[in-house]
């Protein structure tokens, strides 16, 4: 029997062969770990896994790195360097006579450079354009992980539209602080991000969580996601601190249709494009078309945002297994903002929102 992995690995050889690349280096990036298990550290002694078309993959490693690999005798054999070894030497050895290579799009520039000067005359490509549309598509065992990290960020949203998560006289960053702990409490090992924009600050949709006071009487974007047993949640809810203009409610039940009609719109066949359309036309019919400033949405997985972007200009078609968030924003600047984001994965059955926690604006103290 094949594992995931070997099965994986397998496709990623016929892409390469595809493509006419002849040898891939994978470092740092969620490459790595999709195929082997093992994460790089951020280091500056190499990690690098030598994937042949026509050979056995060896992960090239740090001999103090080496006992954090589970091996995989069947997918990869391991190779430790000790310290007075020069890792780009054994990497180019590995390599061989192969000039074809792709390079992982996380790899340090350092070892990129070094690696050209040991292997003159190689043509590079970005890893992406070969692991990207086929990590782009979950396997089953892939989908349940991201429904599970949902279902988790889910709760604490559920507690955040409830009005247990107290807002008003507190700072941006200690409700985010709250939220990040309460990822943790439902399940998640690692929070990575936590972002509440309050005020003004909600029309900035990357708003850095800070030292303003929440008020009575604001917006509130909260946008936050953690990695739960190696795969991300990512959601986006809204409330308001009291009873909401006639302005913003006018805003907000634009961006409820916009976000529903996007989901509605992800199916199988549908292009990333037109998923986008689907929520934007919505936005720019009600007049609010300047003030949507970010793409839809990005796909998830072992990372934050991968293929597939849902963003004009990206005509691949969704397939079942696509996994990604479907997040449009109004943002009026200097007053108020406002976003939904599900995260939604592309099925025969339709989509599916993995997300389900009420869209109905909620009104909290
Ligand atoms: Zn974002
Ligand atoms: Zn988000
Ligand atoms: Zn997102």
């Amino acid at each position: 029997m094949t594992s995931a992995r070997g099965e994986r690995l397998g496709r990623v050889r016929s892409a390469m062969s595809d493509v006419g690349v002849d040898c891939l280096l994978l470092s740092l990036g969620a490459d790595l770990p999709w195929l082997t298990g093992y994460t790089a550290m951020p280091l500056e002694r190499l990690t690098m896994l030598v994937l042949p078309t026509d050979g056995q993959a060896t992960l090239v490693v740090a001999r103090l790195e080496a006992p954090r690999v589970e091996p995989d005798p069947a997918t990869f054999s391991i190779l430790p360097w000790d310290e007075t070894q020069n890792p780009i030497e054994i990497v180019s050895r590995l390599v061989g006579a192969r000039r074809h290579l792709a390079i992982g799009d996380r790899a340090w520039a350092t070892f990129l450079l070094q690696l050209q000067a040991h292997l003159p005359g190689a043509t590079w490509r970005n890893a992406s354009s070969i692991t990207g549309p086929l990590r782009a598509v979950k396997d089953a065992a892939e989908v349940e992980a991201l429904a599970a990290a949902s279902t988790a960020a889910d709760r604490v949203a559920a507690a955040l539209v409830a009005g247990d998560i107290g807002l008003i006289n507190r700072t941006e960053a200690s409700v985010s602080e709250e939220i990040g702990r309460r990822l943790v409490d439902e399940g998640h090992q690692r929070v990575n991000f936590a972002i509440v924009g309050s005020g003004p600050n909600s029309a900035s949709p990357h708003h850095d969580a800070g030292a303003r006071v929440i008020g009575a009487g604001e917006a509130v974007v909260c946008d936050f996601g953690g990695t739960m047993d190696g795969y991300c949640s990512d959601i986006t809810r809204t409330v308001f601190t009291g009873e909401p203009p006639a302005e913003f409610l006018e805003l907000y039940a634009v961006l409820e249709r916009a976000q529903a009609a996007g989901v509605a719109a992800a199916g199988v066949g549908t292009t990333c494009e037109d998923v986008d359309r689907a929520a934007r036309e919505i936005i720019a019919g009600a007049g609010y078309g300047p003030y949507f400033i970010h793409r839809t949405g990005h796909g998830i997985g072992l990372e934050e945002h991968e293929d597939p972007y849902i963003v004009g200009g990206n005509s691949r078609p969704l397939v079942s297994g696509n996994a990604f968030s479907v997040e449009p924003g109004i943002y009026l600047p200097g007053r108020f903002g406002a976003r939904i984001e599900d995260i939604v994965v592309a099925t025969d059955a339709g989509p599916r929102s993995l997300n389900t926690v009420d869209h109905a604006l909620a009104v909290v103290g």
